[in-house]
Parts: structure tokens; C-alpha cells; sequence
């Protein structure tokens, strides 16, 4: 994992385990457009608001006194919604009580998970460019991560070896970490390849986490709808699904997530996250459940609405002379920097808001092999139309160098 320069300046004070992380890339990248001013399509955050129901209810949440510690698990009118909604879109029954847990975000629900299922030395393995935090949950338990890497075929879709999967089960395998639809990738697994990854969960006997915290946002042109992992055969009673509200309702800075599965993986879970931050978000958690309760009308315009803001920044990238990876499913797109004189993402993004005034994330920091990703750049499209204009007139100016 390459990480930045930026470490801390006191690095010895830091456990080793801890080390190799330094500051993440979208802080790092989010700081230099605040610096120059570039169009920030780095860190993903929508720049709109969600849902005003559940604005409102927040509002009300507050001034009506909910703002002391809500009970460990959640609030029961959210952990009921959340029931409700897995239900409707996904057909999957959670039991309100035992099965459902509230966490600050799905970060938190991904770290307690890796810290109460991994004893050192254990293995998990996870799909390449992976989410930051992972390799360092990973890390901070001590455990061994084990990367399958996904690379973009010659249609443009990014694909695993199932040969190389398979080679990543060992006696050591713990847990799949699986993370779809996919950051940065925009990847959303097809049934096939679901199915393959829960079988092998099955025969070396290991359980799923799974964070789908995308999975409202899956476009109408993708090969495969949004099929959770828990749904494939014998998969319920082995995996721990992992989503929040961030996404889906555009507030990414509550923080409210949440782990469904069955007793025994949500009460490892909880024992860890009582430890970590005890509860969450008392006034917001009243808030998501209303948001959760919402129409099929809502969650079908946020697809379509970043579905057309995607094709905006598809467009827009092409114009400019990337060679763009499609993504089917997220708020993020990647990009080959080749044919725009690139050799390296990390210098390439370090150096666009000076080219031309904007920001991308290199993804070749969320890989063990930054080889694999060295050539791929990150842009996000969770903006506004006018945003995505500009930055897409800007890119239009880049001249390879
Ligand atoms: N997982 C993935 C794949 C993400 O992209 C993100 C954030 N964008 C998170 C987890 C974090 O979610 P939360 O803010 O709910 O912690
Ligand atoms: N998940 C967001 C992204 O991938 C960023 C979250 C963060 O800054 N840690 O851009």
C-alpha cells in the first residue's frame, strides 16, 4: 500500500502496525483542493443534501430531547426500519432485536467485525484496489490481508482470476472481506461471481463480511442487479451485511451504518463496538429510520439521477482523452492516463490542479500491487451538473505531456 509523505512528524510514537498508513489519500487530496482551488472530484461527497423528511426529523430530534446515549444496539424504530427496507429491496429478513446493529458508519461496523472475528495471524481476504480502512482494520487486528486483484478486461469491466481466488483460501482464511458494488472500481459482482465466492466460503468454511453501502446505486445498465451475498444459498447464516446511510441519503457526515446477520456475528460484533465508540448519533439514528421508510420513488431517482450524472463525467473525461472504465454501479469512475502522457496516478493527480484546476484520486494506494493500479486515476460524480460541467471544460484543456 503506498501511502503519503504526509505522516506524522513524531512517526515513532506510532505502533508499527500503524506505520505504513500515514494520511489518507483523500484527506491529502481534499487538502489540495482547498489549496488551489481546483473542482474537488477526489474525496467522494455529495454536494446536495439529503432527503428533507429526514433533515427535518433530525431537526425535531434535537430540539425534542433526543440527545443522550441511545441503547448499545440502536434505537428500535431504526433497527425496525432497517428490517424493513432489507425486506423490501433484497427479500432478506433480519430479526430486529438480535440480528441488527447501529454503528457510527459502515467503517466502524468493518473495523469491530475484522477485530472481534480475527485473532492474529489470521487471514482475510479482499478484492484489490480495496477501501482504505480495510488494510488498516486489518493491520489493527493483527490479522493478514490476502488480496484478490480485480483488473479491467479488454471490454473494459474489471475482473478477478477465479484461479487466483481460489489460491487465496488457506488454512489461515477467517473471513471474505467483499466489497461490491465496489470502491473505486464501480464494479457491481455478477451472480456467477458471487456465487463462486460463496461457495468457497462454504467448502474452507470461513464467514463473509460484506459492505454494500453502494447498493442503491447500481445503474439501469449493469449486467447484474445488486444481489447481496447473504441472499445465495447457505450464505445468510454465515455472513455479516454491512451498509449505512451515507450514501443513499447523501449525509455522509452522520456516520450512522449498520451490521445485519445472525446472532452469534452481531453479538461478536456489538461486544467490539461497545468498546469503541459504546453508541452513536442519537438524534440522527430517528432520522434514518424515516429516510429508510421512504418510496421506491426515492431510491430510484437517486440511482437516476447519478446515473445521468455519471454519464456526464463519462462523456466529459472521454472528450478530454481518457480511456474510461464504464463503472456500473457507485459514484465513482476510473480512467487510463496513458494516452494523456501518464505513467503515474499519484504524480498524475499530485499534479492536475495545477494542469488544469482538478482533482482525482490515484488508485494505486488501495493495492498491494500499486503496479496494477499505477495507471488509473478516480474521479467522483456525486456533484452537482454544473460542477461536473466545469470540471469536464477544465479536463477538456489537458494537453499530454
Ligand atoms: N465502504 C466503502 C466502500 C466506502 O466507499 C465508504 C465511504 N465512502 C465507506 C465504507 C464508509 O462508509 P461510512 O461513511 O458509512 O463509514
Ligand atoms: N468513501 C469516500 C471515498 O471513497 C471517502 C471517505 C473518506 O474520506 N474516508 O471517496
Amino acid at each position: 500500500m503506498v501511502t503519503s509523505p504526509d505522516a506524522p512528524a513524531d512517526v515513532n510514537a506510532l505502533v508499527r502496525r500503524m506505520r505504513p498508513f500515514g494520511t489518507t489519500i483523500f484527506a491529502e487530496m481534499s487538502a489540495l483542493a482547498v489549496r488551489t482551488g481546483a473542482v474537488n472530484l477526489g474525496q467522494g461527497f455529495p454536494d446536495t443534501d439529503g432527503p428533507r423528511a429526514m433533515l427535518a426529523a433530525a431537526a425535531d430530534a434535537v430540539r425534542d430531547g433526543h440527545n443522550q446515549y441511545p441503547p448499545g444496539r440502536g434505537i428500535p424504530a431504526l433497527r425496525t426500519a432497517i428490517a424493513g427496507h432489507q425486506r423490501r429491496f433484497w427479500g432478506l429478513d433480519y430479526d430486529p432485536e438480535s440480528e441488527i446493529l447501529i454503528t457510527a458508519g459502515a467503517t466502524e461496523a468493518v473495523t469491530a467485525a475484522i477485530l472481534a472475528l480475527c485473532e492474529p495471524g489470521d487471514e482475510v481476504i479482499c478484492f484489490e484496489p480495496y477501501y482504505d480502512s480495510y488494510a488498516a482494520s486489518i493491520a489493527l487486528a493483527g490479522a493478514v490481508r490476502r488480496p484478490v486483484t480485480l483488473r479491467p478486461d479488454g471490454d473494459g469491466r474489471y475482473a478477478f482470476d477465479p484461479a487466483a481466488l481460489r489460491a487465496a483460501f488457506g488454512p489461515r482464511t477467517r473471513l471474505v472481506l467483499l466489497n461490491s458494488p465496489h470502491n473505486p472500481t464501480g464494479k457491481v459482482f455478477t451472480v456467477a461471481e458471487l456465487t463462486m465466492i460463496a461457495e468457497l466460503c462454504q467448502r474452507h468454511d470461513v464467514w463473509a463480511v460484506t459492505d454494500e453501502v453502494y447498493e442503491h446505486l447500481v445503474f439501469t445498465d449493469a449486467d447484474s442487479p445488486h444481489v447481496p451475498l447473504a441472499a445465495l444459498p447457505g450464505m445468510r447464516e454465515r455472513t455479516l451485511r454491512i451498509s449505512s446511510a451515507g450514501k443513499t441519503f447523501s449525509c455522509t457526515g452522520w456516520k450512522i451504518g449498520w451490521a445485519s446477520g445472525p446472532p452469534s456475528l452481531v453479538a461478536a460484533t456489538t461486544q467490539v463496538k461497545q468498546f469503541l465508540t459504546f453508541v452513536n448519533g442519537a438524534p440522527l439514528q430517528p432520522a434514518v429510520a424515516v429516510a429508510l421508510d421512504l418510496p421506491d420513488s426515492y431510491f430510484t431517482g437517486l440511482r437516476d439521477s447519478m446515473q445521468a450524472q455519471r454519464d456526464q463525467l463519462v462523456a466529459g473525461l472521454s472528450a478530454a482523452g481518457f480511456r474510461v472504465l464504464v463503472p456500473e454501479g457507485t459514484y465513482f469512475a476510473t480512467a487510463d492516463i496513458t494516452s494523456l502522457g501518464g505513467t503515474d496516478g499519484l504524480e498524475f493527480c499530485r499534479s492536475l490542479p495545477e494542469r488544469c484546476g482538478v482533482v482525482a484520486v490515484p488508485t494505486q494506494v488501495f493495492y498491494d500491487d500499486p503496479d496494477a493500479g499505477r495507471l488509473l486515476v478516480r474521479f467522483a460524480f456525486c456533484k452537482r451538473p454544473e460542477v461536473l460541467a466545469e470540471a469536464t471544460r477544465r479536463l477538456a484543456t489537458l494537453r499530454p505531456h
